[in-house]
């Protein structure tokens, strides 16, 4: 049977940036020791006191059909958060809960855009993006950050994207996967400019938003005239360590929130309850938890910039944010897909190629810091002077 051209073309053709990954887990399937440094789990589970809510939860009955948009309990308490964070006033109308961050990058377009209009998303991505906007009928458009401006972006290049294709969105990912950038608050007040002038919706994608190590979060919903068209995604997934649980959220303006409770209920039918307790207690927590669960890739950011500024054959992209470190391995001669593939043939070391995030990010490599502190160096290292020997050769 014959599926349809939206389906079949969700990843654009070509490849889904996966390969090394696919390679690296074929190879642990076949038994091999293989480091991973690839994809955004954090190496501890989600916190037993979280689990032991969401089990009482279950226990106490909250195993049927939740609220569609959320519980009004955790719609409050998400409120409350986002109030407090950005100032913005924000209410229960203003909050859909989702199963996680991916289905808020879904829902979020949908409402943002129309068959065939253009959703503009910045080069490097997280690698879902296009696919996400194609899912929803609307045609991706990449508007590059260099790695000459430290991957932020620039405002005319996206007024100029805007002016071109006539986009009805923009996306944007700050603290930034897979770059580790945190955009300045010149870029987002420039960014929430063009907004307002290309009349945009702003899709801001800000799960990462409790892993900040320099300069200071800033959610463009907080900018003047920004919250009318502002649609923020948040999720439990890494500030919680809730990858698993698939909880997050979608705030806005009450109206664009209404129509995405009515996707929801022609779509996921909403989230598990005892998910949802669980996500309360978990919030209730406050700020040490999410310390307690940022503090290991803060200690592994710490270890990489001793272990690179002993080095010169790889070049680090000012690591700001999120638990990853975009790394310029340029001077080996070899693009990312090649230095990645390399590195786990010789090494057994898996990484994100650059390229699986965009053109922008040739010559990259993305890697996670998701492994325990000492073989993380360990890996870091021996990645390094592979990356000097491969630069020798190149010479
Ligand atoms: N946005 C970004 C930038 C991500 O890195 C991820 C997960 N890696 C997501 C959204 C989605 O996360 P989740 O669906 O688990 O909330």
């Amino acid at each position: 049977m014959k599926l349809s051209h939206r389906i079949t073309h969700l990843t654009g053709g070509g490849s889904d940036g996966w390969d090394v990954f696919n390679r690296a887990r074929a190879m642990i399937a076949a038994g091999e020791t293989v480091t991973e440094l690839t994809i955004g789990e954090h190496d501890i589970r989600t916190d037993p006191a979280i689990l032991k809510a969401m089990h009482a939860s279950a226990m106490g009955g909250h195993t049927g059909y939740a609220m569609v948009p959320g519980t009004g309990a955790l719609r409050d308490t998400v409120a409350a958060r986002i109030a407090a964070r950005t100032g913005v006033p924000t209410s229960r109308a203003n909050v859909l809960i989702t199963p996680g961050g991916q289905a808020g990058l879904f829902a979020t377009h949908h409402a943002a855009c129309g068959e065939g209009d253009t959703a503009l998303f910045i080069d490097p991505y997280y690698a879902t993006y296009p696919g996400t906007i194609r899912a929803v009928g609307a045609l991706p458009h990449a508007v590059t950050a260099r790695a000459e401006d430290a991957f932020q972006p620039r405002a005319a290049a996206i007024d100029m994207a805007a002016a071109e294709t006539g986009a009805k969105s923009l996306l944007v990912n700050s603290p930034n996967n897979p770059t580790g950038v945190v955009y300045a608050p010149e870029t987002l007040g420039a960014i929430a400019e063009v907004c307002v002038r290309r009349d945009l919706w702003l899709i801001s994608d800000e799960v990462y938003d409790t892993q900040v190590w320099e300069g200071t979060h800033l959610s463009p919903r907080a900018l003047p005239g920004m919250a009318e068209r502002t649609l923020v995604v948040g999720s439990m997934s890494k500030s919680h360590a809730m990858t698993g649980s698939r909880i997050g959220w979608v705030v806005g303006p009450p109206e664009a929130i209404a129509n995405l409770i009515l996707l929801a209920t022609h779509t996921t039918y909403g989230v598990p309850g005892f998910v949802q307790d669980a996500a309360i207690f978990a919030l209730g927590e406050g700020a040490a938890l999410e310390e307690r669960i940022a503090a290991p890739f803060a200690r592994r950011r710490a270890l990489a910039a001793d272990i690179l500024a002993g080095q010169n054959a790889v070049g680090a992209v000012p690591s700001q944010g999120a638990m990853y470190l975009m790394l310029d391995i340029r001077a080996t001669g070899m693009s990312g897909e090649g230095f990645a593939n390399a590195l786990l043939d010789a090494h057994r070391i898996a990484v994100m190629p650059g390229e699986s995030f965009g053109r922008a990010a040739a010559g990259h490599i993305r890697v996670a810091m998701t492994i325990a502190d000492e073989e993380f160096a360990a890996a870091l290292t021996t990645l390094c002077r592979f990356a000097a020997s491969r630069a020798e050769a190149a010479r």
